[in-house]
Order: structure tokens, then sequence, then C-alpha cells
């Protein structure tokens, strides 16, 4: 996969491009003060409950709490969740998160990559890529090979969730794509899809080439390192990783996230020797 710029080197124009549609309906969370020593007290609170009999926790649920806190500590959520709850964002690219065996350590970028990856994935599989119309078309410049390639290929657009129209002999204009692909990202999207058309053949590009093809594309919409996140979207990762296939590896066969229980960081720290 083509990573340009890589996760680490995403420049800060492009960290605040790339926060929008996504999660475009919700504010980011900006932690002052009083919000850390929330946040460390409900940190506080729930390693205490990891300690507690699961029947001192049902009885304590109906005491009111924030939701983060009321779902950890409910014990029927934690099977639903196998991965937890968020609890805060690491170096700008990792969730923390808690769940009851202890703190899980998620790649955020590549666990999102591969949400998205998988998504894609079985839309085109099943012929059914939601797309969504642009308010107002995104048009760039294109060589004549493009326009061609765009003049040629209606039927692979169409069916990866593109629907590109030449504008002049010299310009292209995206009036819709793939909804599950950031907006922001039209240009860019566009002009991948149709270089792999171009060098590749529609064929080609849409059968052998299709993997690499929906994880580039998937890489340009997942969350970037340095994006701050709020906890419900953190979450949201959370949640959708458990719902994902193959969401333990990323689209490297990295692996997305890691566990430490609590029972090794007791070691680490050589409590109840
Ligand atoms: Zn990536």
């Amino acid at each position: 996969m083509k990573q340009s710029p890589s996760a680490a080197e995403a420049t800060p124009t492009e960290v605040e491009e790339t926060r929008a549609p996504y999660f475009a309906e919700q504010q980011p969370i900006r932690f002052g003060a009083a919000e850390q020593q929330a946040t460390y007290r409900v940190w506080e609170s729930q390693s205490q409950a990891l300690g507690t009999r699961t029947e001192d926790r049902v009885s304590n649920s109906d005491e009111p709490r924030c939701s983060a806190q009321s779902s950890i500590q409910n014990p029927r959520s934690q099977q639903e969740h196998p991965l937890g709850f968020a609890l805060g964002q690491l170096s700008g690219i990792y969730i923390l998160a808690q769940n009851q065996q202890g703190l899980i350590v998620v790649d955020m970028h590549a666990a999102h990559e591969r949400i998205v990856y998988e998504r894609l994935k079985t839309a085109f599989d099943a012929q059914q890529m939601p797309t969504q119309p642009l308010l107002i078309p995104v048009s760039f410049a294109a060589d004549t090979l493009d326009v061609a390639t765009v003049e040629d290929e209606q039927e692979a657009l169409l069916r990866l969730g593109f629907d590109i129209a030449p504008l002049s002999p010299t310009t292209l204009a995206v009036r819709s794509m793939p909804a599950m692909l950031k907006q922001s990202k039209a240009e860019a999207a566009a002009k991948e899809v149709l270089h792999e058309l171009r060098d590749f053949g529609a064929s080609r590009a849409l059968t052998e080439r299709r993997n690499e093809l929906l994880a580039t594309l998937a890489c340009h919409s997942a969350v970037r390192a340095n994006q701050q996140l709020s906890l419900p979207e953190m979450n949201a990762i959370l949640r959708e990783m458990e719902q994902t296939e193959r969401a333990d590896q990323c689209n490297h066969g990295r692996p997305t996230w890691f566990q430490i229980t609590v029972d090794e960081l007791d070691a680490m720290f050589m409590r109840g020797k």
C-alpha cells in the first residue's frame, strides 16, 4: 500500500483536514485541567471496580455516573464489548482502553484502516457500494490519459462508487464517491482509482488488484496520527473493531491492538510479593 505521507509524517494541515466527515456530527473534546482530573477519577474508580466482585458492581449500577463509567462496571457490557472502553489517547497514535482483564492498547490508524477496508470489500463484492453525492463537485486538473480513462471506464468507476465526469479536456470533477470514504479526500481517492485503472486496466484493477486498491482508499480515509479523538469517537472505533472481521490485524498483517492484563501490570510493579 502506498502511504504518502505516512501516518507518522502527517502534516498539521492534513491532520486538520482529515478529521471532518467521518465524525462530523461530534465535537472534539478539549481536555482542560478539570476534565483531566475527572478522567483520572473515572480511571481510579474503574480500577477499583475491577477488584470488586460482580454482585458489587451490579448493585452499584443504579448510582448516577458518566456513561463510560457505568458501562465499564456492567459485566454484561463487558462481555458485549471485549475491547472495553476508551480512557484516552497516547502520543496521538494509540487509544488506551480498559476492559475486564486490564489495559488495551490500540493502534488507531491501523485499526480504523482495517475497519474501512473490510467494509469497502464487503460492499464492493456485493456490488452495493453506498455512494455519497458531493454537495459541490470536486474538480481537479488532469492529463488527457486521465480524461480518457474516465470516459472509457465509467462502469468500473461506478462499481467502485465514483461518479467522475470530464469538465474540459484537462479538468475532471468528482460528483459522488463511496460514502465510507472521507469527502475531503475526494481528489486524492479519485486520482488513486484513475491511476490504478490506467496502469492495470479495469479488469485487473477490480480483480487481482482489488485488495490493494481498496486498502489504499481505506488508508486515505482512516484517522491520522495526531488526530485528536473524543472518548465517544474512540469508543466508536472499539465497537466497530469488535464487529469487523479480521480486525485484529492491519492491512499489512501487523497487530492492531494489544492486551496488558492487570496481572501483568501487578507483576511489573511486583505487587503482592
Ligand atoms: Zn494507512
